[in-house]
């Protein structure tokens, strides 16, 4: 029986365990059961069993899954294994110097503990859409590497977050891979986020992407994140920042944004706090990097 704190359980419902020692067999294992599911660092998935927000009959523990720790530049983008935790992306020089807006978001994720063992898959595959990474991603026009049971296949980050926690991937798909392109010396990336305290998920924020253009910028790319189900684009704001016209890229927010309230914050603030946050990130995106 489940033990009861406060009316709340706070162990999981039973389930089984099974340790893959490949991605197909990750696969097949998953394959197995239809409630079965991948576990990668556990700072998400445990709590959700904890508190019986989720109760899969089967976890497929991929931890010793050879090859998806990796992170590497292949072909003008870098690769980014599932299973490379927090900490290591935050460490890592390829990343610093190849993808600097990913490394600008990893401080902001929860706290050491959590960023020691959580994974850049997990947080993708998760989807939470008060989360850092798939807002970057989206930003980046980066792509997903997913292996399923008949193919491997990638999946736009524009197509990827398809509603609240849901994602393209498909039951017994994993995801193995992250790309996003390498930076130019043209692109210019921007990234602010506003939380109650730092380590929390965020209120709201916003990761951004462009390119030098004269003196201007073009290919501007703004997802937010916390304001809807899934990180979000915001085309119009984008349109007007691309025209140099900050104040009509600010105002265009009223109709690229719609956020609900939430336990955090209302509608109202949190788009009055997206405009605040375009304007820091328009100053990052002109002057170089966050
Ligand atoms: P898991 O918890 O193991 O899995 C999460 C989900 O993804 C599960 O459904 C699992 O089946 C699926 N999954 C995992 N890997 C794969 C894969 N390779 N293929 C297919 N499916 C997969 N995150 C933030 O972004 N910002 C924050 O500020 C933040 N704060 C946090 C604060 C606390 C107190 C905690 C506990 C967590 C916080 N997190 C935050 C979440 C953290 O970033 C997690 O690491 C991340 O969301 C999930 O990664 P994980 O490796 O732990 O995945």
């Amino acid at each position: 029986m489940a033990e009861i704190v406060g009316g709340k359980p706070v162990k999981p419902a039973p389930f089984a365990y099974a340790k893959a020692r490949s991605v197909e067999h990750a696969i097949e294992l998953t394959g197995r059961d239809s409630e079965a599911r991948i576990l990668a660092g556990g700072q998400s998935l445990i709590a959700t069993l904890n508190m019986r927000l989720s109760r899969p009959t089967l976890l497929v523990d991929i931890n010793d899954v050879p090859g998806l720790d990796g992170i590497a530049i292949k072909d003008g983008m870098v690769e980014i294994g599932a299973l490379v935790r927090h900490a290591q992306a935050g460490r890592s020089e390829t990343i610093a110097r190849h993808a600097p807006l990913v490394a600008a978001a990893i401080p902001q994720i929860g706290h050491p503990a959590i960023r020691n063992r959580g994974t850049i898959g997990g947080s993708i595959a998760f989807a939470d859409p008060a989360a850092e990474l798939p807002a970057c991603l989206l930003a980046l026009g980066g792509e997903v590497v997913i292996a399923g049971a008949r193919a491997e296949r990638t999946v736009a980050a524009d197509d990827f977050f398809t509603g609240l926690f849901e994602t393209a991937l498909g039951a017994g798909d994993v995801l193995k891979a992250i790309r996003v392109p390498s930076a130019s010396a043209a692109a210019r990336f921007g990234f602010a986020e506003l939380a109650r305290r730092h380590g929390d998920y965020a209120l709201v924020g916003l990761a951004a992407t462009a390119r030098t253009d004269g003196g201007g910028l073009a290919g501007v790319r703004l997802a937010y994140f916390g304001v809807g189900a899934t990180p979000l684009r915001a085309r119009k704001a984008e349109a007007a920042l691309a025209r140099n016209a900050l104040d009509d890229a600010v105002a265009a927010l009223a109709d690229d944004l719609d956020p609900p309230d939430d336990v955090q914050e209302t509608g109202a603030v949190k788009r009055h706090l997206a405009g605040v946050l375009l304007r820091r990130v328009a100053k990052q995106l002109m002057e170089g990097r966050p």
